[in-house]
């Protein structure tokens, strides 16, 4: 797993400070010249050959951050195709150094500080400053993190790109954590036992999200129409509340991952949520409303934080595809699209006629359909487990041509080829 880590550092010395602002503008000048040949490079090597030579003439950089340069320049290529080479801001750019160029040492006064070498014989220390962020990383490093890497950015502050690998964790737990992501509240949860096929218990995390996304988007839809029309303040405006939209979306996400993830320490339970592809398709398939609403769900960095959160502390996360999970009656297992056209939310079986919340349904399907795919090997086509006092046929929850498949790796094939089905 990888995290980065943004370090405040001391006030430089003069001399200091200058050498530092050296070291920026010669970087920032070595940008500009790569630049310059980017329009007429067809890929990264090319450009290489383009600029190296005539840069290390006239630079003091050492060869592999001239090369960092580039890389940088390449991977902006896009974004400045679409503002036709009209150049760069570098107002913010970052160096990248590996570990040739910097040392992580403490001063004879015992102040931790980065020395950077930026040129055989030029080098200068960035004092850090011991706050809460130094804490942090502290606290990583004794807890078995490792760095490469760091950036010096050009507010003289220091990124540090943290490492540590985590052994792979044993999956199938007895209890079973399902989540559907929706689009009226974050996610709901069913954890799930998976010897007495009990629901233990039906939560919601992040129903307040919706509801204040909703309002963000009718306020930015007032001030577009606004900015529309020149209004320089709604531009303005407009801006702010955008970044303040997605560092609120940001949080919550991050805070409801949390959330979980700490209910499913608790039970020591696997987490299992469904497959972002088959988000994808349904955002497709639906109209241009259902397409908003889903646009809407931060599914992303919920994910993201999510899969980190489950590394951390060790929780085995599975992925199932979505594939039935929605359509699936619970109580009598069979398959029928049973949503009110004007309420989604709620799920009424054509057949049996039980009527259920739809999200809190599906993430029960979803640790269901886990289960099924931890015993997928033993699947025939007929097969129900006990839930609500009765027995619940679960094989619709599996593609047919994967139940097929299944039942033939039953019978008589050799173990060698039963890979193939896995
Ligand atoms: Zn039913």
């Amino acid at each position: 797993m990888l995290k980065c880590l943004v370090l405040n550092t001391l006030e430089l010395t003069a001399k200091k400070r200058d050498m530092a602002e050296n070291f920026l503008s010669e970087y920032k000048r070595v940008l500009n010249e790569t630049c310059l040949e980017l329009p007429l490079a067809m890929s990264s090597t090319q450009l290489h050959h383009a600029t190296y030579s005539n840069i290390r003439k006239t630079s003091f950089l050492p060869s592999d951050i001239v090369q960092e340069a580039r890389k940088d320049i390449w991977k902006l290529g896009n974004v400045l195709e679409h503002n036709a080479y009209t150049g760069l801001n570098l107002q913010n750019c970052s160096i990248r150094l590996n570990k040739r160029w910097f040392k992580y040492i403490m001063t004879k006064r015992g102040n931790p500080c980065f020395k950077i070498t930026y040129s055989p014989k030029k080098s200068f220390a960035i004092p850090l400053k011991l706050d809460m962020q130094f804490e942090r990383f502290r606290k990583y490093i004794s807890e078995g993190w490792e760095f490469q890497n760091i950036s010096l950015l050009s507010n003289k502050r220091i990124a540090v790109c943290m490492e540590k690998k985590f052994p792979k964790v044993e999956k199938g737990k007895r209890y079973i954590l399902g989540i559907d992501v929706g689009s009226a509240i974050l996610s709901a949860v069913t954890l799930f036992d998976s010897l007495t096929h009990k629901v233990v218990k039906q939560l919601y995390f992040g129903r307040d999200l919706a509801k204040r996304q909703k309002r963000y988007l009718e306020r930015r839809a007032k001030l577009k129409s606004l900015a529309d029309k020149g209004s320089h303040r709604a531009i303005q405006s407009l801006r702010r509340l955008k970044c303040k939209q997605s560092n609120f979306v940001k949080t919550r996400s991050g805070q409801i991952s949390k959330e979980i993830v700490n209910l499913a320490k608790k039970y020591d339970a696997e987490i299992v949520i469904e497959n972002l592809k088959n988000l994808k398709a349904q955002r497709g398939n639906s109209s241009k409303e259902g397409r908003k609403k889903i646009n809407r769900i931060p599914y992303g960095k919920f994910k993201e934080f999510l899969e980190s959160n489950c590394e951390l502390f060790q929780i085995p996360l599975v992925k199932v595809d979505a594939y039935h999970t929605s359509k699936w009656c619970s109580h009598c297992g069979a398959i029928n699209s049973g949503h009110y056209s004007k309420n989604y939310a709620i799920y009424k079986c054509k057949k049996c006629g039980l009527v259920v919340n739809s999200d809190r349904k599906a993430s029960l399907a979803i640790a269901v359909k886990s289960l099924l795919l931890r015993n997928e090997h033993s699947l025939t086509n007929d097969v129900s487990i006990q839930l609500n006092r009765s027995q619940v046929p679960v094989n619709a929850l599996l593609r047919s041509d994967a139940v097929v498949d299944l039942c033939s790796v039953n019978h008589d094939l050799q173990p060698m080829e039963s890979h193939l089905f896995q």
